[in-house]
């Protein structure tokens, strides 16, 4: 099994742009790549796990996604960081045209990317991670059974001050909030690993 980190994308480890689907708007977040390194450098897997509602809106199609995720691939490697596997889900529950216009299990805060990355790699899920700037994202780790970290960075600042309703999420539903808020991603990686060496020491 491996202990896993898994990243939400837009306002994680990019720049929030709505419906980004074109290389010259990805910017990395200061920060993001170095956290990602710490983390390859801690033994964990990487995978990022991202609602991608623009395929089924048709304003971007997966080859785009997938092209983006290469770009940003090539752009983490530059700073010595990887990421091991991406998903994403292109649908939207009632938004959306042809096949993408489905109730999917992927679309977070459901947990499908989560049991199709198990299936790849088996996930040590007591000693994995969600992060995220959305309580979609904190939700969706906690219902999965990881440990959850919400980043100040996209929306997530808005989400830590109880404003969610304006990104269209409503805080009532979340029934787990997260164990941890970092301004930064890497503030982020370095509580992970705050918790994993307090977590070898008591056992
Ligand atoms: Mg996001
Ligand atoms: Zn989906």
């Amino acid at each position: 099994m491996y202990k896993t980190v898994f990243l939400d994308r837009d306002g994680t480890i990019n720049e929030e742009v709505h419906y980004l689907h074109r290389q010259e708007d990805l910017k990395l977040l200061p920060g993001a790549a170095k956290a990602i390194r710490l983390w390859n450098e801690a033994g964990f897997r990487v995978v990022v796990v991202t609602n991608q509602a623009g395929v089924a809106r048709g304003y971007y199609q997966e080859r785009d996604v997938q092209l983006l995720h290469q770009y940003m691939s090539r752009l983490l490697e530059e700073q010595g960081a990887h990421v091991d596997a991406y998903y994403y889900c292109p649908h939207h529950p009632d938004q959306g045209i042809g096949p993408y216009k489905v109730r999917c299990r992927c679309r977070k805060p459901d947990i499908g990317m989560f049991e199709q990355a198990a299936g790849d790699a088996p996930v040590d899920k007591a000693h994995s991670y969600m992060v995220g700037d959305k309580w979609l994202d904190i939700q969706a780790g906690a219902r999965f059974g990881l440990h959850t970290a919400l980043v100040g960075t996209g929306y997530g600042r808005a989400c830590y001050e109880e404003v969610c309703q304006k990104t269209g999420e409503d805080p009532g539903d979340v029934q787990h909030p997260m164990e941890f808020f970092g301004d930064t991603l890497l503030d982020v990686a370095m509580w992970v690993l705050r918790q994993e060496e307090e977590r070898a020491v008591t056992m």
